[in-house]
């Protein structure tokens, strides 16, 4: 009987340690679940969902390298899998783990079942360097700050990836799947993705040849150029991590045999890879991470989010100001270039994410929900973790988060990581001319309301 292996953030045949458990269990074909249903599962963002597609193109191409066929269903996971499971006849089941909760309580419920129908299931560790259960402080609870959870996890050994396997000789039958086309993942009319497509080519191959070439160019001078938004300064691996064409024990050890030409750089690489471990760490522990402050005392804030009216402004002002963020008009050079380039590509430059949502957010007075929702339907690299994670740690209400009171001015940033203007240049043809608009907030008062807000917290007075 044949074995089903179940993709889901893992699109890669390489270190796929399920893959490789499903084929050695007998012949195998491979599944892939569009679940918009299951409670607790966030479904796709647009340029998400532009991404999947291409990805599964990808995974296909690859995966009949391997005589692996790829079958396509939709539905809640829970149902879909057990059933296909049941119509092949399977023996075993195999995935890598997801760690939100609305993930894991679908797989266990597909495991449950599985094991309850005599079938094996099985789950292998893929996507994290780390088990989020199985780092804990000495206290024996979860860890609140970066420090000291990157010393523990980086003094450990990481396993070296697995290569992909042999080939093998297909399954008999395998049961019927959607065609990709019939899901529309893909833009209709208008048909916005035509700047993401040279932008990017998802899939494991294009992913190795950017980390390679980040690895031989860029690393050596990583830690000053991250920070410059107008040069190549970084890997652009984020959405391939998050897809999982690349796994980070890959990416971990390609980096590790650049250390010693390039210390400073590999380490402050690591560190970054060490900041998603910590997003994953914190949205395992809280679950509710996109939606509820992991410091409480902010619950009373008063940012204007739709609907609410807020106490930060009248309400039809504060949604003209999130249109005007959200479509890169603000008159703030830096923010506008970013949200412009967001909008294009699907990517924005870590350094102008920090400085657009602290706009938003304390300038602005609006909820980092709304900026966070934004991003998920606007990033490529969308994830449950680092999204929130990062809107809560700029917002000052996360983990580890960013204090309050540095809030950051775009005008300033500007000009200490986009001196030449390269940057804001190339996203706004209109710098500098009568079109481009005055800025739409000041700077200055705002950054005063937002002081005030904040001290007047239950715990900051
Ligand atoms: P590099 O500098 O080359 O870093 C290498 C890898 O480390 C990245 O690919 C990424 O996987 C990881 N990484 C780096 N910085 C962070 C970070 N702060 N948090 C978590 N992982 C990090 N990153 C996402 O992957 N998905 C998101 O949805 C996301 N949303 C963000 C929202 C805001 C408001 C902010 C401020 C940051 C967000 N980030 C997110 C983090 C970061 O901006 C991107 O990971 C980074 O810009 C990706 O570019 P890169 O691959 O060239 O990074």
């Amino acid at each position: 009987s044949p074995s089903v292996v179940w993709f889901r953030d893992d699109l890669r045949t390489a270190d796929n340690p399920a893959l490789h458990a499903a084929m050695d269990a007998g012949p195998t074909f491979a599944l892939y679940v569009l679940d918009e249903e299951s409670p607790g599962i966030r479904p796709l963002g647009g340029a998400a969902r532009w991404w999947l597609h291409y990805a599964l193109v990808a995974l296909r191409e690859e995966l009949g390298r391997i005589g692996v066929p790829l079958v396509l269903r939709r539905g809640p996971a829970a149902a879909v899998v057990p059933a296909v499971a049941a119509e092949a006849g399977a023996g075993g089941l195999f995935w890598n783990r997801r760690y939100g909760a609305g993930e894991r309580r679908a797989d266990a419920a597909v495991k449950q079942i599985a094991r309850s129908s005599g079938r094996r299931a099985e789950s292998h560790q893929a996507s994290l360097l780390h088990e989020p259960w199985e780092l804990t402080t000495r206290q024996g609870g979860p860890y609140k700050v970066f420090t000291p959870f990157w010393k523990e996890l980086s003094s450990r050994e990481f396993r070296h990836p697995l290569p992909a396997p042999e080939g093998q000789r297909a399954p008999e039958e395998t049961p019927r799947g959607d065609s990709l086309e019939q899901w529309g993942l893909l833009p209709g009319d208008p048909d916005w993705s035509g700047p993401l497509t040279e932008a990017w080519t998802p899939g494991p191959h294009a992913a190795h040849e950017l980390l390679e070439e980040f690895a031989d160019a860029a690393l050596t001078d990583y830690s000053e150029d991250r920070e410059r938004p107008g040069l190549a300064g970084t890997s652009r691996l984020s959405p391939y991590l998050r897809w999982g064409h690349v796994s980070p024990f890959e990416v971990w050890h390609a980096i590790g045999r650049r250390r010693r030409e390039a210390p400073e750089g590999s380490a402050a690489f690591a560190s970054e890879l060490g900041w998603r471990e910590f997003a994953w760490h914190q949205l395992y522990h809280h679950p509710d991470l996109a939606t509820v402050n992991l410091r409480r005392e902010f619950d009373a804030y008063p940012w204007w989010s739709a609907g609410d009216g807020g106490s930060m402004g009248d309400g039809g002002e504060q949604a003209a100001l999130l249109a005007r963020w959200r479509r890169g008009t603000t008159g703030l050079p830096l923010v506008d270039a970013g949200q412009r380039e967001l909008w294009a590509t699907g990517w924005m430059h870590n350094r102008v994410r920090m400085v657009s949502a602290s706009l938003l957010v304390k300038n602005l007075g609006i909820d980092w929900r709304l900026g966070e929702q934004w991003f998920w339907d606007t990033l490529v690299d969308a994830d449950p973790a680092s999204n929130p994670f990062n809107w809560q740690w700029a917002a000052g209400c996360g983990a580890d988060a960013s204090p309050f009171f540095r809030i950051f001015n775009p005008l300033t940033q500007e000009k200490v990581h986009d001196p030449d203007g390269t940057y804001t240049r190339r996203w706004i043809p209109e710098l500098g001319t009568p079109e481009y608009p005055e800025a739409c907030v000041d700077l200055k008062k705002s950054r005063a309301a937002a002081l005030e807000a904040f001290r007047s917290l239950p715990r900051n007075g």
